[in-house]
C-alpha cells in the first residue's frame, strides 16, 4: 500500500506518521523549505519564534500518549496567563462579562449591563444578519459591549466587517461565559469548560516546531519520503479515481509519484483547481506578519504568555512573549517578544521595510506603557499568508458544494485548516490526519 499526502503541516505529517507506523509507504510532498505548516518555529542567534505562539490542547489520549512517547522530557507542561489591554485598561482573557464590568466607569458599567440583561432576556439583535459573529455576540453579551469591544477587534483581525463574517470564528475562539459554559467551568474548572478555558497545555521545550520535525524525522527512520520545496501541477484521472499526481519543484523539475491513496491538506480551492472543478468562489484567507524581537537590558517582559490588544488604532492583535511557552525560546537572563500583526497578503504591511514596521510597533507598545525604544538588539519577520480561513455568512454553502465535488474521488480526501477551509485548532488537524490514517 502506498500513499501520497499533499502538505507537511500538523495534518499531513500526522496522517503520514500514522501510515509510517503500520507499513503503509508514504510520500510526503511540501511546497516550503521545511516542514511544520503553521506550526513553525524560526530560529535565530539562540531565540525562537512560533508563527504566533502554539499551545498543544487535545481530547485525543492516544495522540498525546503517543506524542509524550516520542518528544519524552522535551515536552513540557506549561500553564498560561493572558489579559487583554484596551484603552488604558486591563481585562481578563477569556473575555468575563464580571471582570469587565469591574474593569469599566459607571456609565460603562450601565450601558454594558442594560445590554447583557437585555440579550438575556431574548432581545433580539435587528441589525445583526442571521449567522453573522455581530448577531452571535450581540446575543450572548449585548450590542453595547460588542460595539466597544468585540467588534472592532474582528475588523482589526479579520479585515471584515463583524456583520459580513460567519459566526464559526466565534463558537470556536471566544468560548465566553454563556450560562452552559460558567456551570461547567464552576463544576469541573478548566477541564469541563472549552479548551480557551485550558490552562495548562505541553509545548515542546524548542518550540512548537520541534513536534512536527520530530514526527518528520520519525516517517523517515520509518522509511517514507518528504519531498519539500515542490508543490502538485497536475492529478492523473481514471474514472473516478486519482492515479498519480505531477509535482513540480522550485527549479522546475517534475517528476510524478502514485499511491493507492491520497490525502491533500493545501487549500481547498488550489485543490479543485488541480481537479479541474468548476467553480467561481474565491476563497479568502487573512495573513499575518510577525515582527520577533530580541530585546537587550529585558529580563522578562512582563508576566503573561501573551498579550492580546484590540485598539482598532494599534496594528498588533497580541504579544507573546517565548520564554514563556518554554525558558529555551530565549538564552538565560534574556528574552523577547512576537508582534502579531494581521494584514492581507501583498497588501502595505506585508510589503512594509521591517524596520518602518517596527517603529510604529514600538509607537504602540509604548502607548500600551511598553517603552522599549532603548532596548531592542535585534528583529525580523515570518509571516503566514494562510493564516485565518475568512469564512463569511452563507458560505459553508458554497464550500460544501466544493467538497461534495472532491469526495466523488474516491480514494482522495481533503483534510485539514486548509484543506476543510475551516477554522481549526492544530490538535484537531492532527486528530483528522491520524483518523484518515486509521481508515485506509
Ligand atoms: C497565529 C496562530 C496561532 C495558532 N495557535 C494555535 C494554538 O495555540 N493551538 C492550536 O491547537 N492551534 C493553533 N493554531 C492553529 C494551527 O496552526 C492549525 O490548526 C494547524 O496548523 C493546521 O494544520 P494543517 O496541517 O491543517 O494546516 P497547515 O499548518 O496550514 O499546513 C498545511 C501545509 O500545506 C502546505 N502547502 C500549502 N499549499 C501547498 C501546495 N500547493 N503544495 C504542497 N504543499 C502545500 C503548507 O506549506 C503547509 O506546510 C494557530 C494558528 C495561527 C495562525
Amino acid at each position: 500500500m502506498k500513499a501520497v499526502i499533499f502538505g507537511a503541516g500538523p495534518c499531513g505529517l500526522t496522517a503520514g506518521w500514522y501510515l509510517a507506523r503500520k507499513g503503509v509507504e508514504v510520500t510526503v510532498v511540501e511546497k516550503d523549505d521545511t516542514v511544520g505548516g503553521l506550526c513553525k518555529t524560526a530560529r535565530k542567534n539562540g531565540y525562537g519564534f512560533d508563527l504566533g505562539g502554539h499551545r498543544f490542547v487535545s481530547k485525543n489520549e492516544v495522540l498525546v500518549k503517543d506524542i509524550k512517547n516520542l518528544l519524552g522530557p522535551g515536552l513540557l507542561t506549561r500553564s498560561r496567563k493572558s489579559i487583554i489591554l484596551f484603552k488604558d485598561r486591563r481585562f481578563d482573557y477569556p473575555v468575563n462579562l464580571g471582570n469587565v464590568l469591574s474593569q469599566s466607569t459607571f456609565l460603562m458599567t450601565l450601558k454594558f449591563s442594560a445590554g447583557y440583561l437585555f440579550s438575556s432576556l431574548g432581545g433580539g439583535s435587528a441589525r445583526a444578519r442571521e449567522g453573522s459573529f455581530e448577531a452571535w455576540v450581540d446575543k450572548r453579551f449585548g450590542r453595547p459591549l460588542n460595539d466597544y469591544f468585540f467588534k472592532p477587534y474582528t475588523k482589526k483581525l479579520w479585515g471584515v466587517a463583524a456583520n459580513d463574517l460567519s459566526d464559526e470564528w466565534a463558537s470556536r475562539r471566544i468560548s465566553v461565559l454563556s450560562a452552559k459554559d460558567a456551570i461547567l467551568k464552576a463544576i469541573n474548572g478548566a477541564n469541563g469548560a472549552p479548551r480557551t478555558y485550558a490552562m495548562s497545555h505541553l509545548y515542546p521545550e524548542n518550540g512548537i516546531g520541534q513536534m512536527f520535525e520530530e514526527i518528520a524525522e520519525d516517517i523517515v527512520r520509518l522509511g517514507g519520503k518528504i519531498i519539500t520545496r515542490s508543490r502538485p501541477v497536475k492529478f492523473l484521472i481514471s474514472g473516478s479515481k486519482v492515479t498519480g499526481v505531477t509535482i513540480e519543484d522550485r527549479d522546475g523539475a517534475r517528476e510524478t509519484v502514485k499511491g493507492d491513496e491520497y490525502l491533500s491538506t493545501i487549500p481547498l480551492n488550489e485543490l479543485a483547481g488541480l481537479l479541474a472543478i468548476d467553480s467561481d468562489f474565491k476563497l479568502e484567507f487573512r495573513s499575518l506578519r510577525f515582527l520577533n524581537i530580541t530585546l537587550k537590558g529585558v529580563k522578562d517582559f512582563s508576566d503573561n504568555t501573551w498579550i492580546y490588544t484590540p485598539d482598532p488604532d494599534m496594528i498588533m492583535t497580541r504579544i507573546q512573549e517565548p520564554k514563556k511557552y518554554s525558558p529555551k525560546m530565549a538564552p538565560k537572563n534574556k528574552t523577547s517578544i512576537i508582534v502579531e500583526i494581521p494584514c492581507d497578503y501583498g497588501d502595505q504591511i506585508w510589503r512594509m521595510d521591517v524596520n518602518d514596521l517596527l517603529d510604529t510597533a514600538i509607537g504602540d507598545l509604548a502607548e500600551l506603557g511598553f517603552d522599549l525604544r532603548a532596548n531592542v538588539a535585534d528583529v525580523f519577520s515570518t509571516y503566514a499568508k494562510y493564516a485565518y480561513p475568512v469564512v463569511k455568512v452563507g458560505a459553508n454553502d458554497q464550500i460544501e458544494a466544493l467538497r461534495k465535488e472532491i469526495i466523488r474521488f474516491t480514494n482522495l480526501k481533503s483534510l485539514g485548516r486548509q484543506g476543510l477551509f475551516k477554522y481549526i485548532f492544530m490538535d484537531t488537524a492532527m486528530s483528522m490526519g491520524m483518523k484518515w490514517a486509521g481508515s485506509i
